[in-house]
C-alpha cells in the first residue's frame, strides 16, 4: 500500500520537544507529522476512509485492530497533543520517579508499515454527522466513512483555587514530566484526592522523598470503588510508608502569594505545602459534540458495540460509556477494557463476527512495591471477605447475590488471576472462600 503512486506523503519529524527538558531519550516527545500531499483517489480500492479523533491507547488499539481485520482503506489519527499515541499508566508510576522517559505504544514505524496517518497538535472542534465531516482547528475539514470518537478524558479542577504554582493535576505526558520536575525542589506536597491517581502519586512522590498529606473526603482512599474495608487497608499502606493520610475531610482553601504556600482543610487544619496534586477524578472529553447532536451523558452514549446515536460513528475507550448486558450505560477508565472494546467494536463495524468470550473486567495499581488488580465488578456495597492480609499484601473477594463479583488483592497476582474463571461463571461464594 505504501507504493500507491496516489498516495505521496511527506513525513515530518520535527525532532524532540523544547517545551521541557528531561535527561536522556523521550521518544514520547517526538513530534511526528505525516502530511498526505496528494489523497485525491480518496480511499483505495472503494474501501473505507476511517477517521478516529483522540490520540491515545483507543486510537492505537483500534487502528491495528482495523489493520488485523485486513481493513485496508485510509485510517486517520487526529490527536490534539504534539506526541505520538503514548501510554498513561507510568505517567504516575515510573515517569514521575523518573525511572522512564519513552511510553510511546508504538514507534513511528508502525505508522508507516500500517499506514496510518497520524495529524499531530490537530484538536477536533466539530463534527457533522449529516455530511459525515469533523473540522479542526485550524479549519481543516475531514470527511470520514465511518468515526471513531475515542478523545479520553479531562482532568478536573477545583475552580475555587486561585491561580497559583504550584498546583497541578495529571493525565498528559506534559503534565507528568512538569510534575516531576516541580517534585524535585518541592518538599511538602498535598495530594486532593484518594482514588488511585491520587494514590500514585503519593506513592512515586514519596519515593522522590517528599512529604505527602493525603486529602480524601470519602472515609477511605479507593472507597468509592473497592469499599471502606479494603480502602482502609489501602490508608494503611501509605501510612506505613509515612504518608500523612486524611480522610472524611476535604479542603476548603488554597493561599499563598503567587505560589501555593498554604492547605487549608474543612476541619480547620492548615497544611503547609509547596506543591498540591488535585486527583479529584476526570470528566469526559466531549465538548467538541456540543451540536453535533450526539447523544452524550456522562461519556458518548453507545450500544454494546460501540454504536452512538448517529449513523457511521462509534466511541471507545475512557470517553465512551457502552451499554452493559444488564442494559445499563457504563463507562470504565480501564487501560484493559480499551482493547476488549476495540476487539468488539471493530469487527462490528467491518460487519464481521466479534468474538463472544466473556469479558471481566481488570484494573491494576502500583503503589510502593505492591501491585494492587482487581477482576470482576467489585461494588463498595458488596460484602467483603479478607482471606488473606499480611500487613500489607492482602486477598479480598467480594459477595453479591451469593455469588463471587470481583477479587481485589495486593500483591497477590496468583490468586487473583486464577479467580477469572470463577467470576465469568458466576461461582458461588463458598467455590473461593472455601
Ligand atoms: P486517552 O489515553 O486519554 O487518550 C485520548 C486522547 O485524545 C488524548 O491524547 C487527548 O489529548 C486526545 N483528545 C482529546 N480531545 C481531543 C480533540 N477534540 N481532538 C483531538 N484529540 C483529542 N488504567 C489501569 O488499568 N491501570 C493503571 O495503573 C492506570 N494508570 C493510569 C495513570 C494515569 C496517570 C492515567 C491518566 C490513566 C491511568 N489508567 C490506568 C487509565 C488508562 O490509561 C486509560 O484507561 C487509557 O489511557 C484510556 O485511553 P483512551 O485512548 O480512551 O484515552
Amino acid at each position: 500500500m505504501d507504493d500507491a503512486p496516489a498516495r505521496r506523503r511527506r513525513i515530518r519529524r520535527t525532532g524532540p520537544s523544547t517545551r521541557l527538558r528531561v535527561d536522556g531519550p523521550i521518544l514520547a516527545g517526538i513530534v511526528y507529522e505525516r502530511l498526505v500531499t496528494s489523497n485525491a483517489e480518496g480511499a483505495q480500492g472503494g474501501a473505507k476512509n476511517i477517521v478516529i479523533v483522540g490520540g491515545g491507547l483507543a486510537a492505537v488499539r483500534t487502528a491495528e485492530q482495523l489493520r488485523r481485520a485486513s481493513f485496508e482503506g485510509s485510517i486517520t489519527i487526529v490527536s490534539d497533543e504534539e506526541h505520538l499515541p503514548y501510554d498513561r499508566p507510568p505517567l504516575s508510576k515510573d515517569v514521575l520517579r523518573g525511572e522512564v522517559d519513552d511510553v510511546t505504544l508504538k514507534p513511528p514505524e508502525f505508522y508507516d508499515d500500517k499506514d496510518i496517518t497520524v495529524r499531530l497538535g490537530s484538536a477536533a472542534r466539530t463534527l457533522d454527522t449529516g455530511a459525515q465531516t469533523v473540522t479542526l482547528d485550524d479549519g481543516t475539514v475531514l470527511e470520514y466513512d465511518e468515526l471513531m470518537i475515542a478523545t479520553g478524558l479531562v482532568p478536573r479542577r477545583i475552580p475555587s483555587f486561585p491561580e497559583l504554582a504550584g498546583i497541578r493535576v495529571l493525565r498528559s505526558f506534559d503534565e507528568s514530566l512538569a510534575l516531576r520536575e516541580h517534585a524535585g525542589s518541592a518538599c511538602r506536597a498535598v495530594v486532593v484526592g484518594a482514588g488511585f491517581i491520587g494514590c500514585e502519586v503519593a506513592a512515586s512522590l514519596r519515593g522522590l522523598g517528599v512529604d505527602v498529606v493525603l486529602v480524601e473526603p470519602q472515609p477511605a482512599p479507593l472507597a468509592a470503588v473497592l469499599g471502606e474495608q479494603i480502602g482502609g487497608l489501602v490508608a494503611r499502606l501509605h501510612r506505613s510508608e509515612g504518608v500523612d493520610v486524611r480522610t472524611g475531610v476535604g479542603v476548603s482553601e488554597v493561599r499563598g502569594d503567587g505560589r501555593v504556600e498554604t492547605v487549608v482543610l474543612a476541619d480547620g487544619a492548615e497544611l503547609a505545602a509547596d506543591l498540591v496534586v488535585v486527583g479529584i477524578g476526570s470528566y469526559p472529553a466531549t465538548d467538541w459534540l456540543d451540536g453535533s447532536g450526539i447523544e452524550v451523558d456522562n461519556g458518548v452514549i453507545c450500544d454494546a458495540s460501540g454504536r452512538t446515536s448517529a449513523n457511521h460513528v462509534w466511541a471507545l475507550g475512557d470517553v465512551a460509556s457502552w451499554r452493559d448486558l444488564a442494559g445499563h450505560q457504563v463507562r470504565v477508565e480501564h487501560w484493559s477494557n480499551v482493547a476488549e472494546q476495540a476487539r468488539v467494536l471493530v469487527p462490528t463495524m467491518l460487519g464481521q463476527e466479534p468474538p463472544s468470550a466473556v469479558v471481566v473486567p481488570y484494573f491494576w495499581s502500583d503503589q510502593y512495591d505492591v501491585k494492587i488488580q482487581c477482576l470482576g465488578e467489585p461494588r463498595s456495597t458488596d460484602i467483603v471477605h479478607i482471606v488473606e492480609d499480611d500487613g500489607r499484601k492482602f486477598l479480598a473477594y467480594y459477595e453479591r447475590d451469593g455469588v463471587v463479583a470481583g477479587v481485589v488483592g495486593s500483591g497477590r497476582p496468583g490468586p487473583v488471576m486464577k479467580s477469572r474463571a470463577k467470576i465469568a461463571a458466576g461461582a458461588p461464594i463458598a467455590d473461593v472462600l472455601g
